[in-house]
C-alpha cells in the first residue's frame, strides 16, 4: 500500500467563533482514506499548523501507511525543528499519525483501539467540562449561562448534574464582577484576598448546591502564577476537588513549589509535548492527572506512549482534545484500551455549532458516560461538505 496524496484544510467551524480546525485526508492507492486534525483550532498559530502539516504531507507520498513508528520517528529526526516537542509542529505531526492509524484499522478492519491492546473497559466516565462558559446546547439558545455569580456557577452545575454526570469541571477565577474577562495581568502574583474570598463564594455556592458526591475539577488554564496557585489550591483542599488543572504555565520548578504547597492532585498535559516533555513531571512526582493532547502531543503514537510511561509513576490518564469532534473519537480510541485512564474531558464546545457540521458524528456522553464504539479506524472522519465550504486555507498535496 502505498500514500498517493495527502489534502490539508483549516475550516472555518462556524461564523461566531474563532474556532478554525486544521485537518488532512491521507490517501492511499488501495481507495482507503485516513482522517486526521492538528490541534491548533483555537488560540494563535492554526495557520502555522497549515503550513507544516502540508510540508509533512511532502514526505509520506509514496510511503506505506501502515509503517507508523518509522514515519513519526523520519519527523522526529530529520526535519529539523521537531528533534524538540513543541505545539506547531507536533501538531502537524499528530493530525499525520491519526490519519494513519485510521488508514490501519481500516486496512485491518478492526477498531483502532484492538491494535493498541484491546478494550480495557466497555464506557469511559466524562465530566461536563468548562461550565463557565455555560452548558447549553448553543451559544445563542436561552439557557445558555455564561457564569459570572456564583448563583450562575450552581445553575450551570445543576444542569450538568441533572443530565447524569457526576463530575465537572470549572474555572473559578475567569471574570470580574461586572461579568468582563479577567485580564491576564490581574490574574498573576499575589491574588488580593477579596479576590480568594469571591472564588470561595463560589465554591460553596457549587457544593450546596450538588453536594459533594459529585467529583470538580479546578480548571486554571495556566493564567495565574504559582503564587496565586497556591492561594487557590488551598480553596481546592477545602473543597474537596477531584484535581487541580493547570495551575499555571507549566515548569518543573515551578510546579514543584506548587506540589510542595498542596496536597490536591495536579493535573497538567495540554501544553507539555512528547514523551521527553512529560518525562521530566513524571519523575517527580508533578502530574497525577495526565492530559496529553492527542493532537498536539504527537498524536496516537504518542499519546499511548505517554500513557504507558505515566502508569509507570502511578499516574492517571485523562486524554485532552484541542480540536473537533474527530479528535475526540481518537481521543477515545486510546483511552479505551489503557489501565490508568482516570476520565474524559466533554467540553461545552463539543455541545455547539463549533462542533457541527464538520465531521460524520459528534457523540455525546449518555448519563455521564462515553459508549466505545465498534466502528473501524478512529471511528469518525470530515464531512466532504465541509471541506469543500467551510475550507478557509486548502492545499493539495501529490
Ligand atoms: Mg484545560
Amino acid at each position: 500500500m502505498k500514500i498517493t496524496k495527502v489534502d490539508v484544510f483549516r475550516l472555518r467551524a462556524c461564523e461566531m467563533t474563532s474556532n478554525q480546525p486544521v485537518g488532512c485526508r491521507i490517501y492511499t492507492d488501495t481507495g482507503l482514506v485516513g482522517h486526521g486534525e492538528a490541534g491548533l483550532a483555537y488560540g494563535i498559530g492554526g495557520t502555522g499548523g497549515f503550513g507544516a502539516l502540508c510540508d509533512l504531507s511532502r514526505m509520506v507520498i509514496g510511503k506505506d501507511p501502515l509503517d507508523i513508528e518509522m514515519i513519526w520517528e523520519t519527523f522526529r529526526k530529520t526535519t529539523f525543528w521537531a528533534m524538540s516537542p513543541g505545539p506547531v509542529m507536533y501538531a502537524a505531526m499528530s493530525a499525520i499519525d491519526t490519519a494513519l492509524w485510521d488508514i490501519k484499522g481500516k486496512y485491518f478492519k478492526v477498531p483502532v483501539y484492538q491494535l493498541l491492546g484491546g478494550k480495557f473497559r466497555t464506557k469511559l466516565r466524562a465530566y461536563a467540562s468548562q461550565l463557565q462558559y455555560g452548558w447549553g446546547n448553543d451559544y445563542e439558545g436561552k439557557p445558555h449561562v455564561w457564569c459570572v455569580t456564583p448563583e450562575d456557577y450552581a445553575h450551570n452545575a445543576r444542569l450538568a448534574v441533572d443530565e447524569g454526570f457526576d463530575a465537572l469541571k470549572f474555572d473559578f477565577f475567569d471574570r470580574k464582577p461586572d461579568g468582563s474577562r479577567l485580564p491576564f495581568y490581574e490574574e498573576t502574583g499575589i491574588i488580593p484576598n477579596a479576590e480568594v474570598d469571591r472564588v470561595e463564594r463560589t465554591m460553596q455556592a457549587v457544593r450546596a448546591e450538588v453536594g459533594y458526591g459529585v467529583d470538580i475539577i479546578m480548571e486554571n488554564h495556566s493564567r495565574i502564577d504559582a503564587l496565586g496557585a497556591v492561594q487557590l489550591a488551598k480553596l481546592a483542599e477545602k473543597y474537596r476537588m477531584m484535581a487541580f488543572e493547570e495551575p499555571n504555565p507549566p515548569t518543573v520548578a515551578t510546579l514543584e513549589y506548587i506540589a510542595q504547597h498542596t496536597d490536591i492532585p495536579l493535573a497538567n498535559g495540554e501544553r507539555i509535548y512528547s514523551r521527553w516533555g512529560f518525562a521530566d513531571y513524571f519523575k517527580r512526582n508533578l502530574i497525577q492527572l495526565a492530559q496529553p493532547d492527542l493532537a498536539n502531543t504527537g498524536g496516537i503514537t504518542e499519546t499511548k506512549k505517554i500513557c504507558d510511561m505515566a502508569h509507570a509513576f502511578d499516574v492517571g490518564i485523562q486524554v485532552h482534545v484541542a480540536g473537533s469532534p474527530l479528535v475526540t473519537n481518537a481521543g477515545l480510541q486510546v483511552e479505551a484500551c489503557i489501565p490508568n485512564f482516570v476520565i474524559h474531558e466533554h467540553h461545552v464546545a463539543n455541545r455547539q455549532r463549533t462542533a457541527i457540521g464538520l465531521t460524520l458524528y459528534n457523540d455525546q456522553p449518555v448519563n455521564g458516560y462515553f459508549e466505545i464504539e465498534d466502528r473501524i479506524g478512529i471511528g469518525n472522519e470530515w464531512l466532504p461538505e465541509a471541506v469543500e465550504k467551510k475550507a478557509i486555507l486548502y492545499k493539495m498535496i501529490e
